[in-house]
Parts: structure tokens; C-alpha cells; sequence
């Protein structure tokens, strides 16, 4: 065996404290722990009282650069990735310009690059048509070429289904997969609130379940005619998990994520024209939240993502119609899932699957697991820690969210990428 350069001990994983023994970047050895051994020449981490989880993958991100600075930049949305525990993000393609060609893909890496050289790595996802219009295929080889691991016509889903079954195709072609945003064009888009008794008191027009699971109906019939995978992006309720869950047993291929604050909030949170709870698809109800931990358990919800959806304090400082939809995830989307494992909705192997190993098999990156040549790709998590999410705490511009003023549970002491101290 290689001499160990890095050695984290003490940490706990699976319930037992561990050496992990990291080389030129990478897992060496994990060893069980034992005060009696003694390492040479090797930097020692002491992190008895820690809890060691491999680095996460958020792949659902709006970093906003280009074009919408004063949101969110690639320096400032990596160092909210990089102390969330986030050591790989993808990057939505609604920047301005659009990420519609390989010259802005190249825009975004070279940021992420000169900002975060050690990561946390940006992927950048491409738009899956020009300018995001709905009406022609962006040159999407070019953009894979460029670096593009993904395309998406996120927010502005694509009307046509005969161009959107182009899009599936010609990404297949090159083996890239399509993230659907799910939603009807014309069933109250980006209404921000599910229809409801609360939305009709409130007098908004809300936008029921069917909205979204019209698309997810529709994306499952072409993922089977076409039999090419599609990825169903921030799932919200009830109805489109029971499709998910159709296609599945039919061994369709479709794989799907949903977001921390459809499994904790419920559209009680919009009362009182709450503008940080304003998201799209809109928080639903109690029962699509119980859907929604029971198919992340069983696996019909594939993984997570945040939606990282930043804006300005005086955008969301409006009228509830006037607002935009959004909520700044990077900074608590790790606490706020780790609350579900400590009130038993989820496991610890769930959270694990999927913020880690569901993401890395979908979009073929290393799942680490702490295997001997795993990347060395991992955070120290302080449990029992307890922190406000207050504005000065988060390191993205984004404040927007409706967890604001909340005491969470958990925080990121560490975090290593390829055996590198990034936080
Ligand atoms: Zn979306």
C-alpha cells in the first residue's frame, strides 16, 4: 500500500469511528479506528466527534452568471456549494445570455475554475433550445464538446412535444440526458401557489397537481416510446410520484428528484403572501409531502436536488403576484434534510443515496463510498451542532427562503475534494 499523504481519524461513518486514508487524491484505506495505531509522515486530521459523509451533488442549481449578478455569481453560489457540502453542482441554463451555446458553457467553467480552482465543480447544463424559446434545438454536440453534462429547458418547459422528443433524441445521441421541468404551459404557469381553498382565500390563481403531472405523464409515455432515459426535475406532489411509480414497474426509464422544501413545507407557508415561499412548482399539501418522503424511502424518487433559485431582496419584497418564483437552497438544504433523519422520516442511507450515489449513477459520476481509488471527496459534519439560518449566515446573495429564522440542526466542519481542504 501507498503511504498514506492525508489521513482524516476518528470521524464516524456507519456508526463507527474510522481511519480514512487518502493518496494523491484518493481513497487509500478505510480502517476502523483504533487509538493505538500511529501514522508517519502523514497530515493528521483529528475528527473524533464528527461525522464523515461523502461530498453531495446538487444537480439542480441557478448560479445567475452570466447576466444576473446582483442575484447570484459563480463565486459566491460555489462558496455557498462548498459550505453547504456541496462538492459538485449543475448550473441551469437561464443565464443571460443564455447557456445556448458552447462559447457561454466555456464562460461558466473558466469562473468556476478561476474562483474555486479545488471546486466545488460546476457542470453546466445546456439549454435544450435557443434562448430557451421552445422553437429550435440549441447546438447541443457542441455544448457537450464544451462541457455541457446535461440538457434542460428548465423554467420554460418546451410546448412542443415533437421538438422536445427531438431534444431527447439528439441528446441520446451523444449520451447526454434531458431534465424536464414539468408543467403545463397554459394550467397557471409559475403561479408560485397550489390551487386550493387557501389560494382561492387568498384570492391567487393557483396552479393545481394536474399541472405538473400532465408533463410527467407525458415525458413517461416518450422515455417508454423512445426508450431513452428522461430526468423528472423538482417533483411536487402526489399524483406525478404515483405515475413515477407506474413507469417504474414497467421498467421505463425514468429517473426523478425532488427538493428539501417540498418534503418539509406545505403550502401553509404561502398564508400571509409569504414571497420566500413562492417557488415553482408551489408547495402542495400535507398529503403530497407524506408521498414524497415515502417515495424517496422506496426509491420511486430517485434523488435530491435544491433548485437553487437566488433573487435580490427587493425582488421578493413585492406583491405575491409581482414576485418571483424561487428559494436560495445551497447554504441549508443539508441541515434541513438532516432534520428528516433525525425525526426518522429518513434514514441516513436514504440521505446518502440521494445526495450522492443516485445523482453520480444517473449523470455517471463517482459514487464514493469510501472504497480503496474512490475520489477523496468527502465533508466532516458536526451532527450535534445548532445554527440560526439567519441572512448574515448564508454565503449565497440569495436570503430567499421560507426556512429564514430557523434554528437547524447539523453544519459542515470540512470539506475535501480530491484530498484538498476546501472549507
Ligand atoms: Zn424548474
Amino acid at each position: 500500500m501507498a503511504a498514506p499523504e492525508l489521513i482524516i481519524r476518528g470521524a464516524r461513518w456507519q456508526d463507527a469511528p474510522v481511519d480514512l486514508l487518502i493518496a494523491k487524491g484518493r481513497v487509500l484505506e478505510l480502517l476502523p479506528w483504533d487509538e493505538k495505531i500511529t501514522y508517519e509522515s502523514a497530515r493528521i486530521v483529528d475528527a473524533h466527534e464528527l461525522t464523515l459523509l461523502p461530498s453531495l451533488i446538487d444537480v439542480h442549481t441557478h448560479l445567475r452568471q452570466p447576466g444576473h449578478e446582483y442575484k447570484e455569481d459563480i463565486q459566491s453560489g460555489l462558496e455557498a456549494a462548498a459550505y453547504g457540502g456541496f462538492g459538485v453542482v449543475f448550473a441551469m441554463a437561464n443565464t443571460k445570455p443564455t447557456n445556448d451555446n458552447a462559447a457561454v458553457t466555456a464562460y461558466m467553467l473558466d469562473e468556476a475554475q478561476k474562483h474555486w480552482p479545488k471546486g466545488p465543480r460546476l457542470l453546466p447544463i445546456g439549454a435544450l433550445t435557443k434562448g430557451l424559446e421552445g422553437k429550435e434545438l440549441a447546438p447541443m454536440a457542441e455544448m457537450a464538446e464544451a462541457g455541457c453534462v446535461a440538457f434542460s429547458n428548465d423554467g420554460r418547459p418546451v410546448e412542443s412535444t415533437e421538438l422536445f422528443r427531438h431534444g431527447v433524441e439528439y441528446a441520446s445521441s451523444f449520451g447526454k440526458l434531458v431534465i424536464d421541468h414539468c408543467e403545463d404551459p397554459w394550467l397557471a404557469p409559475a403561479a408560485g401557489v397550489n390551487e386550493s381553498e387557501l389560494s382561492g382565500r387568498l384570492g391567487l390563481k393557483g396552479q393545481p397537481p394536474a399541472a405538473e403531472a400532465i408533463q410527467v405523464a407525458r415525458d413517461i409515455l416518450l422515455a417508454d416510446l423512445l426508450r431513452t432515459p428522461i430526468h423528472l426535475a423538482h417533483i411536487s406532489c402526489r399524483r406525478s410520484v404515483e405515475l413515477i411509480a407506474w413507469a417504474k414497474e414497467r421498467g421505463i426509464p425514468i429517473t426523478a428528484e425532488t427538493c428539501p422544501h417540498y418534503l418539509l413545507y406545505t403550502e401553509q407557508m404561502v398564508d400571509g403572501y409569504n414571497t420566500n415561499a413562492k417557488v415553482n412548482p408551489p408547495l402542495r399539501t400535507a398529503d403530497d409531502v407524506e408521498a414524497l418522503l415515502q417515495a424517496l424511502r422506496t426509491g420511486v424518487i430517485d434523488c435530491l436536488a435544491t433548485d437553487h433559485a437566488p433573487h435580490a431582496a427587493h425582488e421578493k419584497e413585492t406583491t405575491f403576484d409581482d414576485a418571483p418564483c424561487g428559494v436560495s437552497g445551497l447554504d441549508a438544504a443539508l441541515s434541513l434534510t438532516w432534520s428528516l433523519v433525525q425525526n426518522n422520516a429518513l434514514d441516513l442511507e436514504t440521505l446518502l443515496r440521494a445526495w450522492r450515489y443516485a445523482p453520480a449513477q444517473i449523470f455517471g459520476l463517482p459514487e464514493v463510498k469510501f472504497q480503496p481509488g474512490d475520489p477523496a471527496d468527502c465533508i466532516l459534519f458536526d451532527a450535534d451542532a445548532r445554527w440560526e439560518l439567519t441572512p448574515q449566515a448564508m454565503r449565497s446573495k440569495g436570503k430567499n427562503t421560507p426556512a429564514l429564522g430557523e434554528l437547524l440542526p447539523g453544519r459542515v466542519q470540512a470539506h475535501f475534494l480530491a484530498g484538498k481542504r476546501i472549507v
